[in-house]
C-alpha cells in the first residue's frame, strides 16, 4: 500500500515514510491510494477474534513494509496498556449501546491511537537511527494521551505546552506528573491560542523544523486514523455476532478525525454494514451546517463543557473533501486555498452525497448537561460530557431499525465538574488515577514568548 497526498503533490510514500511525515509536505494530508474491500467471509473469519488480533489484521491491510511478527508485537504492546480486556468494551444501556473507548492511559479515546503511534515512531527510529522532537499545544486531552504514548521511548523527547491554570487540574496533573527524562511540559502564561501560535511559528522555521526534527502528533497523522478504524469494525461484529446485520454509529466529532475513522471503516466494510454515522457537535457548529446545507465556513470559537470540541477548524476535513471531490487532488487544493483565503467553501452541489454519508445534529450546553442527569437516572450509568453530546444526537436521530453505537470518547471523571452539574457530587477517579494529586510533578512555566520557548526547547532537545 502506498500514501499519497490530498493535495496531489507528492510521490507515493511507504507506510513507515508516511507515519515519519505526517503532514504531507505540499500541505495536504496523507491517504491510502485505495481503501481495500473486506468481504462477508472475511467478516465470518474475523467475526470472534480479541481486538489485538482484529487490529493486525486491519492494519496489514495498510501495512506492507512492517513485517507481520513486528507488527504483532508492536500492537500487544500498544493495547497492554489499557485497563480492561477487550480494549474497547461495548455495552448496552437502555436503547443505544455504547463503545467505551476511555480505558487507555489518560482515560480518552486519543489513546487508543497514540499509544501505537508512540510505537510505531520509536521502531521506525530505531531502524534509521534518527532521532525525533515532539513539539505540540494541548488544551488538555491530546498532550496528555501523546505523552503518554512516547515517554520514556528511546530517540524522541516530547515538547507540551499547556495554558497555564487553563486546563482542568486533572488534564494539568496527567502530563506533569510524568516524570521521564525524554518529556518536557511547559506551562505557558497565556491561552491555548497563545500557545498554539507559539508551536505553528516554531514549525513554520523551517531551518529550526529541520535541524531538530520537530514532529507532531495532532490528529492529521494517518496512523492515528487508521488505529480508530478498528474499533468500529470491532463494534460492528460484535452486534453482527448478536444478529444485526447493519448499524449506525453516533461521534461526538471536533477535528473530524474520530468520525473520519468511521468513513473509512465504512468503506472498507460491505456496502449497509455501517448504515449511517451520525456527526455530533456541541455549540461549535461548523461540521453540523456543512451537512445540513454544503456550506463549509469558519465562525468563532465557543467554550463550551465538551472542550475537546471545541474547534472551527477541524483539520481533517480534506480529508473526506478529497473523496467528495472525486480523488481530485488539484480540485482539493484549490478547494483549500479557497478557504484560507475566504473562510467560506460552497460544497452545496455535494448535499445529497454527503447525506448519504452523514446525518448531523448540534447539542447545546443545557442539553448535553440534561442528557448527564437523564442518562445517569435512567440508566445508572455516567457519560461525559463528550459522550454525551454524541448519545443525545443519537436519541434525536436514531432508526428504529437499527441498533446505534454511541462511541464514548472520555471517562466521565476527567469532566469531573460538568458531570456535578448534571447530577451532582464530581465521579471518583479510577483507582489507577487516585491519587494523582499527591505525585511529584514537573513544569516549566514560561511565558508566552516565541524565543523563551524555543531557547527551553534548544536546551533540551534531542539533537
Ligand atoms: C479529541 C476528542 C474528541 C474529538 O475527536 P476528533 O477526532 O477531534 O473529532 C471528542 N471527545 C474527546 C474526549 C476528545 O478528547
Amino acid at each position: 500500500m502506498r500514501y499519497i497526498s490530498t493535495r496531489g503533490g507528492i510521490a507515493p510514500l511507504r507506510f513507515q515514510d508516511a507515519v515519519m511525515m505526517g503532514l504531507a509536505r505540499d500541505g495536504g494530508l496523507l491517504l491510502p491510494e485505495t481503501l481495500p474491500a473486506i468481504s462477508a467471509d472475511t467478516l465470518d473469519r474475523w467475526q470472534h477474534l480479541p481486538y489485538q488480533y482484529l487490529a493486525r489484521e486491519i492494519l496489514s491491510l495498510f501495512i506492507d513494509d512492517i513485517p507481520a511478527t513486528d507488527l504483532e508485537e508492536l500492537v500487544e504492546r500498544s493495547y497492554a496498556s489499557f485497563a480492561h480486556p477487550q480494549v474497547t468494551p461495548v455495552c448496552k444501556q437502555g436503547e443505544v449501546y455504547i463503545l467505551e473507548l476511555f480505558h487507555g492511559p489518560t482515560l480518552a479515546f486519543k489513546d487508543v491511537a497514540l499509544q501505537l503511534l508512540g510505537n510505531l515512531f520509536e521502531y521506525v527510529l530505531a531502524r534509521t537511527g534518527g532521532f525525533m522532537n515532539i513539539l505540540g499545544a494541548t488544551s488538555g486531552d491530546t498532550g496528555s494521551a501523546a505523552i503518554a504514548g512516547v515517554r520514556g521511548k528511546a530517540g524522541i523527547n516530547i515538547f507540551i505546552l499547556h495554558p497555564h491554570g487553563r486546563t482542568s487540574p486533572i488534564q494539568a496533573l496527567q502530563m506533569t506528573t510524568v516524570l521521564d527524562p525524554n518529556v518536557f511540559n511547559i506551562a505557558v502564561n497565556g491561552s491555548f491560542d497563545d500557545a498554539q501560535a507559539i508551536v505553528k511559528a516554531i514549525f513554520n522555521d523551517l531551518a529550526f523544523r529541520d535541524a531538530y526534527q520537530l514532529g507532531a502528533v495532532n490528529s492529521i497523522n494517518w496512523a492515528r486514523v487508521l488505529a480508530q478504524v478498528v474499533y468500529y469494525v470491532y463494534a460492528y461484529l460484535k452486534l453482527r455476532k448478536q444478529g444485526a446485520s447493519s448499524v449506525d454509529f453516533s461521534v461526538p466529532t471536533g477535528n473530524f478525525g474520530d468520525i473520519f475513522a468511521g468513513f473509512v471503516a465504512r468503506r472498507l466494510l460491505p456496502a449497509g454494514c455501517i448504515h449511517t454515522l451520525i456527526l455530533a457537535t456541541n455549540e461549535n457548529d461548523i461540521l453540523t451546517r456543512f451537512v445540513s446545507q454544503g456550506e463549509y465556513s469558519r465562525g468563532q470559537v465557543i467554550t463550551t463543557s465538551s472542550p475537546s470540541m471545541d474547534i472551527q477548524i477541524a483539520s481533517n476535513f480534506e480529508r473526506y473533501l478529497y473523496y467528495l471531490r472525486g480523488e481530485n487532488g488539484g480540485q482539493v487544493k484549490a478547494d483549500m486555498e479557497g478557504f484560507a483565503a475566504t473562510g467560506t467553501l460552497d460544497l452545496s452541489a455535494f448535499k445529497a452525497q454527503i447525506a448519504e454519508d452523514f446525518s448531523s445534529r448540534s447539542v447545546s450546553e443545557p442539553e448535553t448537561i440534561a442528557t448527564i442527569g437523564d442518562f445517569h437516572r435512567q440508566h445508572g450509568y455516567l457519560l461525559d460530557p463528550h459522550t454525551a453530546v454524541g448519545v443525545k444526537a443519537a436519541l434525536e436521530l436514531k432508526d428504529a431499525n437499527r441498533p446505534v453505537v454511541c462511541l464514548a470518547t472520555a471517562h466521565p471523571a476527567k469532566f469531573g465538574a460538568a458531570v456535578a452539574q448534571a447530577i451532582g457530587s464530581e465521579p471518583p477517579l479510577p483507582p489507577a488515577l487516585s491519587d494523582l494529586a499527591s505525585r511529584e510533578s514537573r513544569c516549566a512555566v514560561l511565558d508566552a514568548d516565541i524565543d523563551a520557548i524555543k531557547d527551553f526547547v534548544v536546551a533540551n532537545a534531542l539533537r
